[in-house]
């Protein structure tokens, strides 16, 4: 393979928070409070998952949009159906994207609908142990094996029976674990009034923050959250595009850095609007640099922000990659001997008018990039993505 001179080999990159079953919503009702967003438009779409036929249908579309999109590793959450899930397995495996994917457990009778939920704590734990041996199953005739993923929705949609049971399962199995922690206020508030003691600290409890933890947005994680993390090696999922709707705050992605806890980057796909990885990393320095200014004029300028140092590209570009890799312990998101050949070759879209340092060009590949430049995919050395003979055409 021999790359033209306007093309650029990148690691692929890494989702590490996606709703595979809100790809139908991606864009809709951004405007909404997270309670009502969940309750009006997410519950009612993630319902119609239990047809196999649907399913399909949109897992197929979402895989390889992922794929073209640059993404070649993914941690999804399903939803409460396996009939739905295992197409969701299917999809990854037929199109060859490196998938961690979980079933969703909500039996939590008071914090969601009669029509979509677990019929009991009991049941949930069974039906996640089907999911796992099925993918196990799938995977016997697999190139790249998907991976079952623990997955309780978040606190309020759970009950401590099943929280407790699906603790166990995590380490019965030695499986990774996915869910929300501190998103919001509205869910960071939850289980202080039920269980008087803060997410991360009620999730521990219950055997959920393990070192193949990974919780999504973590906005309103204090020191101390943030402190068991780093000690029990919990992964964050940063998803800046979801955050600015949802997260009542901006997360400070670089001092979560800077005191060495682990974190990628998700979409959030339908929190967010965007299947890009690329997007998410612009989003993430866009929001850091208002973390830093601050947003509202009338305030005097040394006090209108935080003042605290910004991410780079670099740090950016990190999350989306090896952050993602470390979080997911897959040897990936580098090109380097020992990791798989999880790539993507891009062409340059802009015309050169002046000399261009390799620093330039990489802040400008990663603002200037999107699907139409990504030319091909590569997941464990295969392309999956753009023609063999691409590189040569493109010449
Ligand atoms: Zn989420």
């Amino acid at each position: 393979m021999q790359l033209s001179n306007d093309q650029l080999l990148l690691p692929g990159f890494i989702d590490l928070h996606i709703h595979a079953p809100q790809w139908p919503n991606a864009g809709v009702a951004l405007d909404l409070p997270l309670e009502d967003w969940l309750n009006v438009y997410t519950f009612p779409l993630e319902s119609k998952f239990q047809s196999s036929d649907f399913a399909k249908k949109v897992y197929e579309d979402l895989v390889q949009e992922l794929l073209a999109q640059g993404t070649t590793t993914a941690l999804y959450f399903g939803s409460v159906h396996n009939a739905g899930n295992l197409e969701l397995v299917k999809a990854c495996l037929k199109y060859q994207q490196r998938g961690f994917v979980g079933k969703v457990v909500m039996d939590n009778p008071q914090q969601t609908p009669a029509n979509y939920r677990d019929e009991s704590a009991a049941q949930a734990l069974t039906d996640t142990k089907t999911f796992i041996n099925s993918v196990y199953e799938l995977n016997k005739k697999a190139r790249i094996a998907v991976t079952p993923v623990i997955t309780p929705r978040f606190l309020p949609s759970c009950t401590s029976e099943a929280l407790a049971g699906l603790g166990r399962l995590a380490r019965q199995y030695n499986l990774p674990i996915q869910s929300h922690c501190s998103e919001s206020d509205w869910e960071n508030g939850y289980a202080l009034q039920q269980y008087h003691q803060r997410d991360a600290a009620v999730l521990d409890h219950f055997g959920l923050l393990t070192d193949k933890a990974v919780m999504a947005h973590g906005t309103l994680l204090n020191e101390a959250d943030l402190d068991l993390f780093h000690r029990q090696e919990v992964s964050l999922a940063h998803c800046p595009i979801s955050n600015v709707y949802f997260g009542n705050a901006i997360l400070p992605a670089k001092q979560i850095l800077e005191r060495n806890n682990k974190i990628g980057l998700g979409t959030d796909i339908s929190g967010g609007f965007s299947p890009s990885i690329y997007q998410n990393i612009r989003q993430a320095i866009i929001s850091s640099h208002q973390r830093y200014e601050g947003v509202d004029a009338q305030l005097d300028p040394q006090t209108r922000g935080t003042k605290a140092p910004m991410l780079t590209m670099q740090n950016a570009f990190y999350m989306a990659t090896i952050g993602g890799a470390l979080s997911l312990h897959v040897p990936t998101g580098q090109i380097k001997a020992g990791c798989y050949a999880d790539l993507q070759i891009v062409h340059q879209n802009w015309k050169t008018f002046q000399t261009e340092t390799p620093q330039l060009r990489f802040e400008k590949l990663l603002y200037q990039t999107d699907k139409a430049n990504i030319d091909q995919v590569l997941v464990q050395g295969k392309i999956v993505i753009g023609k063999e003979k691409y590189c040569e055409n493109h010449k």
